[in-house]
């Protein structure tokens, strides 16, 4: 199969691109369309990688705005775990079915979740055409808990791996805090061998690093390091209150850091994460939205923005974290495990194209302007492995798509 989009801006020159196989094959202003050519004239359109969500519960889109502007904990324990212990498997293909035209919608191209009934929001990402960091969430309750944990492990391993080639399976321990260190370590020794990455939330709050001290007498960067957890394909879900020796040893080895700026302002996690030191110590950075019902948006131009902005607020410093660089961390090109590539021969093709002449464009640097100045709806053409799974901001079946998640919505959250 293969793909051409004519006289398209990439960097500031208008190229032809071509693509075989999923992957690009040329670019430049000689190449020609071949016969049999699925072509895409790429006039007045601007292509860049596609936007990579390091951490989100794609399926929550099913809890949106539910239970909105409430402290943490009781968000959780009267809104969201009492409507989770109702989800079936068909409400998480849904929910991530809507996930995904949202994201498709935003330039959004990989998307590294962690959620309930990973089967269906593997088959509803390969449907949709979306690339996907799949894990269960791995949790720890009551007495026949590190049993249940290890079954869990196993059994979504077991259904992720080789799903799709879209689909690339993990272990999702949920957190320190519901979690055991012994499990922690049977986890990562499991990630080891199977050869897959771990996705966690770590040091989100100022309270998980308490616990972690008064429970364990280390602070929950180091008892991921002393479990084994860190490594170049492992992503660290928030870090808001990591300290300079946790950002040091998180640097070394390659982990990935996921800030999630929108979800942490929305529910007043009381710090910005670290960006100063994590670059300081060379860490791996990524941007996700985390899920729909604490951003409660997945267009991550928004958290692009916000990002940017609450690191130049929170260090007093205009001239930290320029557009360029925000660019290149939401499109997974500052993370081993995120894997964003620049638009070259050789990469994946994963790509979005910008339509450059709409008013909020215009005039200004595209890159700053994408940044500072857009939303998701200035994507236009979304291509992932080389197929077109949005054009002229048309996605398939999204109609149906809406209807029954709103039915579903409506059941899940009924009686409270
Ligand atoms: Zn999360």
């Amino acid at each position: 199969m293969t793909l051409t989009v004519t006289d398209v801006r990439v960097d500031d020159r208008v190229v032809t691109m071509r693509v075989d196989d999923g992957v690009i094959a040329e670019v430049g202003s000689g190449v020609e369309v071949a016969n049999g050519d699925e072509v895409i004239d790429g006039e007045g359109f601007a292509a860049f990688p596609g936007l990579v969500n390091g951490h989100t519960h794609a399926a929550m889109t099913l809890f949106r705005g539910y239970g909105d502007d409430l402290a943490l904990m009781p968000w959780l324990e009267t809104r969201i775990w009492p409507a989770e212990a109702k989800l079936t498997a068909d409400d998480c293909y849904w929910g991530t079915r809507l996930a995904c035209i949202e994201m498709l919608k935003s330039g959004t191209t990989t998307f590294a979740d962690m959620y309930w009934h990973p089967e269906a929001v593997a088959r509803a990402a390969a449907e949709s055409g979306v690339r996907a960091l799949l894990c269960a969430p791995l949790v720890e309750k009551g007495p026949a808990g590190r049993s249940a944990l290890q079954d869990d492990a196993l059994s979504s391993l077991e259904a992720l791996d080789g799903f799709s080639p879209l689909v690339t399976p993990m272990l999702g321990p949920h957190a320190v805090y519901t979690v055991s260190p012994s499990a922690l370590e049977w986890i990562g020794q499991l990630a080891r061998e199977r050869d897959v990455g771990v996705h966690i939330h770590l040091s989100e709050t100022r309270r998980e690093v308490d616990d972690c001290v008064a429970a364990h007498g280390v602070r929950p960067g180091e008892l991921a390091d002393r479990c084994g957890l860190l490594g170049p394909r492992t992503i660290l879900a928030h870090g808001c209150w990591l300290d300079p020796p946790e950002m040091a040893r998180i640097g070394e080895t390659g982990a990935t850091i996921t800030t999630n700026p929108v979800s942490n302002m929305k529910l007043a996690t009381g710090r910005h994460f670290p960006y100063l030191d994590a670059v300081a110590e060379g860490v791996a950075i990524g941007l996700g939205t985390d899920g729909a019902a604490s951003n409660n948006s997945l267009d991550l131009f928004q958290d692009m923005k916000l990002f940017a902005l609450a690191q130049k607020f929170a260090n007093d410093d205009p001239s930290v974290l320029p557009a360029a660089e925000t660019l290149a961390i939401a499109t997974g090109q500052r993370s081993p495990a995120l894997g964003g590539h620049a638009l070259e021969v050789g990469a994946p093709a994963d790509f979005m194209l910008v339509r450059y002449g709409t008013p909020e464009l215009t005039p200004g640097d595209l890159e700053a302007n994408l940044v500072y100045a857009a939303s998701g709806a200035v994507v236009d053409t979304v291509v992932i492995d080389g197929r077109v799974r949005m054009r002229g901001r048309h996605v398939e079946g999204e109609d149906e798509v809406l209807a029954e998640v709103r039915a579903r919505a409506a059941r899940l959250t009924a009686g409270e």
